[in-house]
């Protein structure tokens, strides 16, 4: 699924400390390709895909810490406006009772998502009535009627055979029974056709709904989003509920829909539950497009070979330029980070055997520390002031015998000369990775 898809282009880019403009172009044609096969509108994926790659060929995103990052972070951004930007509630008006009618076509999820909109609106502390106008269907009204009774919501049937009347009856039904909402349930037709849109607007007409929300299955292709442009041309709706998100949905069709009508998702279905609408937020949405889970670890690792590439930098700074104490402490650190000295020479040719003969000595990292810290910063910084009454007071405030500080400085000048020694390799090292 698309998901997959693009967690697939994104991954390809995993690792890339650097991005070029055809990594960019490379990942946006893959992108274009898997929202097309998600049926995703091609003039939507179109529009997204120059707009995203424009905002990724920006200097300051290839030329970032973290490009790989900064894509992820547009896409999302660009993923999340094209599925509405804001989350968008379901308001009620002050009018009572207020009127919700649905539209849509046949076997898109209407009645369904009428009982789970009542059942929301219940435990919001609504008291709903549901209007069964589905006149066609043989077993509409009882299908309503079983879910109403499901969740004890009131089903208002009328006559069964005049949609407009029973609009107009259920409200008056409403009234008389206290219920502050109408949800109002219609007929679909299997296509667009000429009397499903008279028929909605002759309800319409009639009980001036308060809102319109249109119910459109997510498995639909393409196809959705002619299926919703008419609707918005003849009847017009204020929102979408996107039924069926539960199913292998390629899910082309909410990402278009925004786009081409301009109308936002209001929830999703996804199950045959009652409690199954969720509340829709774009946001997340498109973090679940981008299967968040898995992009996390991603960007994990993008961090991690970032810092790697980090320390890599210090590491041939530190050994250009001229070595100081506090380098020095950064060296132990990270020998420390690398298992301390015993892993590290056991690394080494002949290494095993030197750590068999016992001379490694562990806290000797441990005291250097203590004694570098008990230096002043212009003596770390030039370790050639450290002269006899200098080491005499760093000893007593390490808490260490002079001859320890004497010590230090030995080994220190040691590591300065065998780096020096070692440069000329470092430097070769350095030109043929800039030249790859
Ligand atoms: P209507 O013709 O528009 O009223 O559609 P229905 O509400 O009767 O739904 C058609 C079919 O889709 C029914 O079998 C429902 O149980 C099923 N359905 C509706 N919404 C969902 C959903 O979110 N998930 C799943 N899995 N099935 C759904
Ligand atoms: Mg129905």
């Amino acid at each position: 699924n698309l998901s997959d898809r693009l967690q697939g282009i994104f991954s390809g880019l995993r690792g890339k400390g650097r991005l070029t403009e055809d990594d960019i172009n490379s990942a946006m044609r893959e992108v274009r390709m898997a929202m097309l096969e998600a049926d995703v509108n091609f003039k939507v994926v179109k529009q997204f895909v120059a707009r995203t790659k424009e905002r990724c060929l920006d200097a300051e995103v290839l030329d970032s810490l973290s490009p790989t990052q900064n894509v992820i972070k547009i896409v999302t951004d660009e993923l999340t406006e094209l599925l509405g930007r804001t989350d968008s509630k379901l308001v009620l008006s002050s009018r009572i009772p207020n009127v919700i009618m649905l539209v849509g076509l046949q076997g898109s999820g209407k009645t369904t998502a009428a009982a789970k909109l009542a059942y929301r609106l219940k435990a919001e502390g609504h008291s709903p009535l549901l209007a069964a106008c589905d006149v066609y269907r043989p077993a509409a009204a009882d299908q309503l009627e079983t879910l109403g009774n499901e969740i004890g919501v009131r089903v208002f049937r009328g006559d069964g055979k005049d949609p407009v009347a029973i609009a107009e009856g259920g409200i008056k039904d409403a009234i008389a029974n206290l219920r502050d909402v109408v949800i109002v349930d219609t007929a679909g037709r299997l296509h667009v056709d000429e009397q499903m849109m008279e028929e909605a607007q002759a309800i319409k007409r009639a009980v001036k709904p308060d809102q319109i929300l249109m119910v459109v299955d997510a498995m639909t292709g393409q196809d959705v989003v002619n299926v919703a442009a008419a609707f918005a041309e003849r009847v017009d709706f204020d929102g979408v509920i996107m039924s069926k998100m539960d199913g292998d949905a390629r899910g082309g069709g909410a990402l278009s829909i925004r786009e081409v009508t301009g109308k936002p998702i209001k929830f999703i279905s996804a199950g045959e539950k009652p409690d199954s609408l969720e509340e829709f937020h774009p946001d997340r949405m498109a973090r679940r497009i981008l299967g968040m889970g898995d992009m996390l670890s991603l960007i994990e690792s993008a961090v991690k070979v970032q810092q790697e590439e980090e320390e890599k930098a210090e590491t041939e700074r530190l050994m250009k330029s001229q070595l100081n104490l506090n380098d020095f402490i950064t060296m132990n650190r990270q020998i420390r980070k690398m298992g301390g000295v015993s892993k590290l020479i056991a690394a080494l040719p002949g290494g095993e055997k030197a750590l068999g003969q016992g001379q490694v000595d562990e806290g000797a990292l441990d005291r250097m520390e203590v004694i570098i810290n008990s230096m002043t910063k212009a003596e770390r910084e030039k370790p050639e002031l450290l002269n006899g009454s200098r080491r005499a007071r760093i000893a007593a405030g390490a808490g260490v015998h002079v001859s320890e500080v004497n010590q230090l400085m030995k080994k220190f000048n040691e590591t300065k000369k065998m780096m020096k020694k070692m440069m000329p390799a470092v430097e070769d090292m350095g030109n043929k990775k800039g030249k790859k």
